[in-house]
């Protein structure tokens, strides 16, 4: 949208015609972000790009920065990309989990620059979030803890960020305020329906306590009351001592633990040993940071109704 006012119709028309305008709505790779007619977005990664795109609907063009299939924990992004950046009309990022996203933000002149985290509250986090952590606890040791950037696995943080992500897009392109807010108002209801089946679905397990690969569910496991034990921290690229693994196998028998679960973008290694070694079963649990073809589902929907399935499975609803 920066050049609209510098570009007749024509040349729109002619642009178009030749088919060098992208007019949907759509993601589509990056080097395609900044001056379409529309109200050009780059979101970091997928959770960030599904807010601008529900909440923008016809009226956005959003380019990701992360690649589908991409892991997105301390991407490095190209210079074809803070190009693209310096020539959207806004950015919507997570400060915290990718670092030079973090960055390009910061150094680029785009006028409108939307960081999540700053429109809901983050916590600290290891690699045990609720339960036994809850009990001795200023949020596990501060050595093995970090600001958990995971805030989208929990819908009610996730519809917090909606609401400001709604109002930053009104401010920034006020031709189309009102829309916004009726997309905004949709996708915060969806969001609580999905709060209402998450509650309902878990209210009765047999046990509460869950294994994950990489922490991501910290939010989720406490917002319904549930224990996540990692098997590696915030970061899905470290790998967990040998006292972490011999802990997580007495927790598991100790806690009646049936899976470990292991997600789509990571290796699945130390979880299946992990699992073999205590017999328990494996499963996914989607920590949805990017939609790929392994997804259960095409979008965050989907995928977070496949999440809660898992969950049930593994946590035996009674
Ligand atoms: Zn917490
Ligand atoms: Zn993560």
């Amino acid at each position: 949208m920066n050049a609209r006012r510098l570009i007749s119709g024509t040349a729109v028309a002619a642009a178009a015609a030749l088919g060098l305008g992208s007019l949907s709505a759509c993601s589509s790779d990056s080097a395609a972000a900044g001056n379409t007619d529309k109200f050009d977005v780059v979101a970091s990664f997928y959770p960030m790009a599904f807010l601008a795109e529900r909440i923008g609907g016809d009226h956005v063009h959003v380019t990701s920065l992360t690649q589908p299939g991409q892991e997105p924990h301390d991407l490095e992004i190209s210079a074809r990309q803070t190009a693209a950046l310096q020539e959207s009309d806004a950015a919507l990022y997570l400060k915290n989990l990718q670092p030079s996203v973090d960055d390009a933000v910061a150094q680029s002149e785009v006028k409108t620059k939307i960081d999540a985290a700053s429109l809901t509250t983050l916590e600290k986090h290891g690699n045990e979030v609720g339960g036994h952590a809850a009990e001795h606890d200023d949020h596990a040791d501060e050595e093995l803890s970090g600001l958990d950037p995971h805030i989208w696995l929990d819908p009610v943080r996730y519809a917090q960020v909606a609401e400001g992500v709604g109002k930053a897009f009104e401010k920034a392109d006020p031709a189309h305020a009102a829309d916004y807010k009726t997309n905004t108002a949709a996708l915060v209801k969806q969001l609580g329906d999905l709060n209402t089946e998450f509650e309902k679905g878990l209210a009765h397990t047999r046990t509460r306590v869950f294994v994950t690969t990489h922490a991501a569910f910290g939010y989720l496991a406490e917002r319904y009351g549930l224990t996540e034990e990692a098997i590696n921290g915030l970061d899905p690229e470290s790998e967990p001592s040998a006292a972490r693994v011999r802990e997580l196998e007495k927790m598991t028998k100790a806690d009646g633990v049936t899976t470990v679960f292991y997600e789509t973008l990571v290796s699945d290694k130390t979880a299946r040993t992990i699992a073999s070694d205590a017999h328990l079963r494996t499963d996914v649990l989607d920590p949805i940071e990017g939609i790929t073809k392994k997804s259960r589902g095409t979008d965050y929907f989907a995928v977070q109704r496949a999440n809660l399935k898992a969950l049930q499975t593994a946590l035996g609803t009674k």
